[in-house]
């Protein structure tokens, strides 16, 4: 299965994404992990990225194609894979197409605006291993700490409240057009995101199970 997660930043594909890969044991490719993950790393190219992530704008296309690429050439994607945050544009899209992946089916998370102000204000993030909570909606079991290794939890820098406002504005110009794309493919379903993390997921099992229509 080769499912690719669109939606807006702080609409849970990252979330639903973790439970799908499981479900489906494939892996989950985010663009925005592998990134953070070089910055965190000093590579050339988390230093060339970093400049457009703390401003909440989308790193350069030519950028994150070399990193798609590479990423869908390893052995564990021969299965399937899930991707969550790519493509972000159009030319994206179109690449991703040129790539000659075969078919794929295009998960559309719908979140309003004002809901994602106020997630991404409220998610916080484990810097040790990654998972992500919300202070209100999906929060750790004891507060400002990792479920999983303990670790105190922190705001990423991208997350801050000037920069949410510009990565919304991004996703409404650069982003939202995937869905015209997609749809116009008959290759998209659609689910609402909802408050509760359990609510979403069930959407997305719905919108899933019932196919393209
Ligand atoms: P995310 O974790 O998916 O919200 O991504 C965090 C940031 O990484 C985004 O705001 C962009 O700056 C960058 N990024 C992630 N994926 C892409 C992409 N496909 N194209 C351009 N920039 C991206």
């Amino acid at each position: 299965m080769k499912l690719i997660l669109i939606g807006p930043p702080g609409s849970g594909k990252g979330t639903q994404g973790a439970i799908l890969c499981e479900k489906y044991n494939i892996p989950e490719i985010s663009t925005g992990a592998i990134i953070r993950n070089e910055i965190r790393s000093n590579t050339e190219l988390g230093t060339q990225a970093k400049k457009f992530i703390d401003e909440g704008k989308l790193v350069p296309d030519s950028l994150i194609i070399d990193i798609i690429k590479e990423r869908l050439s390893k052995d564990d994607c021969k299965n399937g894979y899930i991707l969550d945050g790519f493509p972000r544009t159009i030319f994206q899209a179109e690449e991703l197409d040129r790539m000659g992946i075969g078919d794929y089916v295009v998960l559309n998370l719908e979140v309003a605006d004002e809901e994602i102000l106020s997630r991404l204000g409220g998610r916080r993030e484990c810097p040790s291993c990654h998972a992500t909570y919300h202070v209100t909606d999906n929060p750790p079991k004891t507060e400002g700490v990792c479920n999983e290794c303990g670790t105190q939890l922190i705001i990423r820098d991208d997350d801050k409240a000037e920069t949410i406002q510009k990565r919304l504005e991004v996703y409404h110009t650069q982003t939202k057009p995937l869905k015209e794309y997609y749809s116009n493919k008959g290759v998209m379903v659609t689910a609402y995101g909802q408050k509760k993390l359990e609510d979403t997921t069930a959407n997305v099992e719905k919108a899933l199970a019932g196919g393209i229509q």
